[in-house]
Parts: C-alpha cells; structure tokens; sequence
C-alpha cells in the first residue's frame, strides 16, 4: 500500500475537521496552536497515510495536497 506524504497550508485551514473525520487511518487531528486567523489548523499525527485522497477531496478550500512516496 503506497504511503503518502501531506502538504497543509495551515494559513488557510478554517479546522472544520471534515479531513479529520473522514481519514480513514486517523492520520489528521487539529493542532494545539492557532494560526493567525485564530482557527486550529490540522496537523498530521501518524505515518498511516496511504495517500487515498480523501482529506484532499473533502477540504472545502482544497488546501491539502497528498502525493505518493
Ligand atoms: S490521504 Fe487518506 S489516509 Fe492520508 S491523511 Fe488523507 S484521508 Fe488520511
Ligand atoms: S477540511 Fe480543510 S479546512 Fe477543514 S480542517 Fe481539514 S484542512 Fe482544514
């Protein structure tokens, strides 16, 4: 199974936590630091990914981009 490698703009990240609940490997949680619109950007918690695409596709502002390693 191909692993994936996450790049966030954290800047943009509202933390709705629609990647967080849809991550079927629990590999997004919102993070413990603001960014500087005050919202809870999510951070990348384990090395499960398997770059499936789903937090890329849910994200509303498609702010996460997923590739394989
Ligand atoms: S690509 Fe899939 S497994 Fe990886 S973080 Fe996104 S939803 Fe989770
Ligand atoms: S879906 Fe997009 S905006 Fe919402 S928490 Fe995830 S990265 Fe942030």
């Amino acid at each position: 199974m191909a692993k994936g490698k996450l790049t966030i703009d954290s800047e943009k990240c509202k933390g709705c936590e629609l990647c967080v609940n849809f991550c079927p490997k629990k590999t997004l949680e919102l993070g413990k630091e603001t960014n500087t619109k005050g919202y809870f950007p999510v951070t990348v918690v384990n090395d499960e990914c398997i770059a499936c695409g789903t937090c890329a596709i849910m994200c509303p502002d498609s702010i996460i981009t997923v590739e394989k390693e």
